[in-house]
C-alpha cells in the first residue's frame, strides 16, 4: 500500500463511547449491566448524562463529556481524531427529533473517515461486543493526514 494510508492499532483495551438520546437511556444502561463483565475491561466515557447514569446504575466507571445537546457528541468527535476513542456505542433514537442532530451526522461522518467500530443499535453493539476482535489487536488503514494536507498545500 502506497502512503496515502497509515495503519494504526484498535489496542486490546479499547476507548468505548457511549451515548443514548433520552428514549434509549434505559437500554442501554440494561446492555451496559449485561455486558459488564466485558465492558469492565476497557476504558469508558460518554456524553454527559449517559455517563453519569451508567455509572449511578451499574458501578461502571465513565469518564463524562459535556451533555450531548452542549456538544459532547462534537468532544467525541475531537477524541476520534486524536485517537482517544476507537470504539462508540450510539443508541440513537430514530423516531424523536433532536436540537443537537448536526452534531449526532457530524460524530457519524468522522467515525467513518476513521474507521471506527460504531454501533447505532443493540443488535450491532451485541454483534460488535461479542466479536473476537474485543480481546484482541486490530490494525485498520486510516487516511495519511499529513501526506493529505501536503497534496493539497501543494495543489490548490
Ligand atoms: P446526554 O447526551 O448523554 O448528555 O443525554 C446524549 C445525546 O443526546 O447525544
Amino acid at each position: 500500500m502506497n502512503n496515502d494510508y497509515v495503519t494504526l492499532t484498535i489496542g486490546r483495551q479499547k476507548n468505548i463511547a457511549l451515548i443514548a438520546h433520552d428514549g434509549k437511556k434505559a437500554e442501554l444502561i440494561e446492555w451496559c449491566r449485561e455486558n459488564y463483565d466485558i465492558l469492565k475491561n476497557h476504558f469508558l466515557c460518554g456524553t454527559g448524562t449517559t455517563a453519569r447514569m451508567i455509572t449511578d446504575k451499574t458501578g461502571l466507571p465513565v469518564r463524562g463529556y459535556n451533555s450531548g445537546p452542549l456538544g459532547g457528541d462534537q468532544q467525541i468527535g475531537a477524541k476520534i481524531v486524536e485517537g482517544q476513542v476507537d470504539f462508540v456505542i450510539f443508541f440513537s433514537d430514530p423516531l424523536t427529533a433532536a436540537p443537537h442532530d448536526p452534531d449526532v451526522k457530524a460524530l457519524l461522518r468522522i467515525a467513518q473517515v476513521y474507521d471506527i467500530p460504531m454501533a447505532n443499535n443493540k443488535a450491532t453493539a451485541d454483534f460488535l461486543i461479542n466479536s473476537t476482535y474485543m480481546d484482541k489487536e486490530y490494525d485498520h488503514n486510516v487516511m495519511n493526514f499529513k501526506k493529505n494536507v501536503e497534496n493539497r498545500a501543494n495543489s490548490l
